[in-house]
């Protein structure tokens, strides 16, 4: 069954490649107890990227694949998951999310982060928030605490940080390879480049000489737990350069992520894109209605969004799961029940 699903798969890919999009998917028959599916983020990370990066990308993805398959093995719910899985990636340096955010044009750092749990339509999220280590935590706490829906700003900073979430200063989120980026960034747009962000760099710390990256890397997960729940989460610094005070689709429930009992998916790339079309909710519809997860994201990527816009994870109820974007590369993870733990940075490979 496996191989044969497999080369489905493999056909998938070759069809999907005709179209400008990379995938990819397998259909999960018989139904696994859970799935996990995460990304690290649509971009283009060149494929000639030294082993350093690619270790860098890979590591991260499988250390966050490793947290979500034990607390599903231990038949935890997945909202829990995907909230534990974002938390790892956001305290990896290698990913727009948490501790290696990427800068806004003012040289600081503002994150979003969405929870959505698809069993009970609860969902928490919270928008450039500046002094928490893990939005992710916030957005669940939003999620659990509180009437609302969406903190924002101060607000959402100090909600979370009474409500026992890490506080941590502006220089926690610095890294050389995002102020370098900013400053790219910021040449390209005839804007003069910043001699150093907008915060003191902490004692011992320097600008490292500079290094062609590629902005990119949000973070997100979706899962299917033994109880058969699916939940979504995803976080970002949003995108490299915004304007101060700009909020993106991964906070916004139905943009860059969403759950409800029939899909959980969780989005990356222009973020504006998402929003003007409600990107997740369309795919959770598409499933609603009996597309499978693969040809529900491929129709959003490239008849609904432009092509290059970015990428998207999605899981059915089923445990059939699909990855795919319409840039240059998308880290990403698939595991479940079954012993498959998949890993890739290119899809096609
Ligand atoms: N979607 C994110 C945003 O627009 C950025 C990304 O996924 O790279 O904030």
């Amino acid at each position: 069954m496996r191989g044969r699903s497999l080369r489905g798969a493999l056909a998938l890919l070759v069809a999907c490649g005709a179209i400008g999009t990379m995938s990819v998917a397998e259909s999960a028959e018989p139904k696994p107890r859970w799935v996990l599916v995460l990304h690290g983020g649509a971009g283009s990370i060149p494929g000639d990227s030294p082993d350093d990066i690619r270790n860098g990308y890979e590591n991260g993805i499988r250390q966050a694949m490793d947290v979500g398959v034990r607390l599903l093995e231990e038949g935890r719910p997945a909202v829990d998951v995907v909230a534990e899985v974002v938390v790892s990636l956001e305290d990896s340096p290698i990913f727009n999310a948490g501790k290696g955010s990427v800068f806004t044009a003012a040289g600081g750092h503002e994150l979003d982060a969405c929870i959505m749990d698809g069993s009970t339509m609860g969902s928490g999220a919270v928008a450039g928030v500046k002094r928490l280590k893990n939005p992710i935590r916030a957005a669940r706490l939003v999620m659990d605490n509180t009437r609302h829906l969406l903190l924002a700003g101060d607000g959402a900073d100090e909600f979370a940080i009474a409500a026992g979430c890490d506080e941590v200063d502006q220089s926690y989120f610095f890294t050389s390879r995002r102020f370098h980026a900013l400053n790219r960034y910021l040449r390209e747009n005839n804007q003069p480049p910043l001699k150093s962000p907008a915060y003191a760099l902490p004692k011992g710390v320097t600008i490292e000489p500079d290094f062609a990256d590629k902005p990119g890397n949000t973070v997100g997960c979706v899962a299917l737990d033994v109880h058969g729940n699916l939940a979504a989460a995803t976080s970002t610094g949003g995108l490299n350069g915004k304007m101060y005070g700009r909020v993106g689709d991964t906070p916004i429930v139905g943009a860059g992520t969403y759950a409800n009992k029939f899909c959980a998916a969780s989005g990356t790339g222009i973020g504006e894109q998402f929003m003007r079309h409600t990107a997740c909710t369309k795919v959770a519809w598409l499933v609603e209605q009996g597309q499978s997860t693969q040809d529900a994201v491929e129709h959003c990527l490239t008849k609904v969004l432009n092509p290059g816009d970015g990428g998207i994870i999605a899981i059915d109820a089923n445990g059939r799961v699909t990855a795919q974007s319409t840039t240059g590369s998308m880290p990403h993870a698939i595991a479940d029940s079954s012993g498959r733990r998949d890993i890739g940075i290119w899809m096609e490979k």
